[in-house]
């Protein structure tokens, strides 16, 4: 039963004090991804040939660029760089350019571009991070299914960003039994909705703050509404939203 290792992290998110439990699940991984990456493991030959192979997306360059392991991060994409100079090498058209003829060079190009596409759209921190977040995606419907307390933390929770509620709703019907899915859909629903007008509401207050009418009014919950809006818009977890 590989799923049982990760009910304590699911557990330990959707008791947590944020937002949304799958962010927090996420930006973990993302974390530990970017301390492994940047640990002892780039200078591994198998951590390098990924790294080599498909490179990082610009959101996780910047984190690693933030990581401040300057030396580790130009080893990495000195050898990123190689290997696709060495690619594209082998892969580009060297010889003339014919005018185009639609059949011919389509498919002289479609090597170069079908490469590039392959490192635009991968990302060893994203690789890293998806294959445990999948199962902690499976983990949440495998506790809802049989687990009742985990029924009650789910619908006490402080629902989830727009995102991740977009994940569950599409997720569901796949992985419970039907009279589950329904009574899953009904809570992830109501838990969603009543939390993102929570947070609007919250996000208003603020907002009438800044009018003088209110200033000697108290802040009630508001004073970091807008950081924990941004996790219900944006699945953006920053420092000022988690220890509240
Ligand atoms: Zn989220
Ligand atoms: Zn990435």
């Amino acid at each position: 039963m590989k799923e049982k290792l990760y009910t304590i992290p699911v557990n330990e998110a959707f008791q947590a004090d944020c937002e949304c439990p799958i962010c927090l699940m996420k930006k973990t991984l993302e974390d530990n991804a970017i301390d492994f990456t940047m640990g002892p493991s780039y200078m591994e030959d198998d951590v390098r040939a990924e790294t080599d192979k498909i490179g990082f997306c610009s959101h996780h360059i910047e984190k690693l660029y933030e990581n401040q392991n300057r030396l580790g991060l130009a080893l990495m994409l000195k050898t990123h760089m190689d290997k696709t100079i060495k690619d594209i090498e082998k892969l580009a058209n060297t010889g003339k350019v014919s005018s185009p003829s639609l059949f011919k060079k389509k498919t002289e190009l479609s090597g170069v571009k079908a490469y590039i596409d392959h490192i635009d759209n991968s990302c060893y921190i994203c690789e890293r991070i998806n294959n445990t977040f999948n199962r902690y995606i499976d983990t949440i419907f495998l506790l809802y299914q049989n687990d009742d307390e985990f029924r009650n933390k789910l619908k006490q929770s402080k629902g989830f960003c727009t995102s991740h509620y977009g994940l569950l709703y599409e997720e569901a019907p796949k992985h419970l039994k039907t009279d589950r899915a329904e009574d899953f859909m009904k809570s992830l629903n109501f838990v969603y909705l009543e939390n993102m007008k929570r947070v609007r509401d919250e996000l208003e207050w603020f907002t009438d703050k800044f009018d003088y009418r209110y200033v000697n009014e108290p802040w009630k919950n508001s004073k970091d509404a807008l950081p924990r809006t941004m996790i219900k818009t944006n699945s953006l977890i920053n420092k000022d939203a988690v220890s509240k």
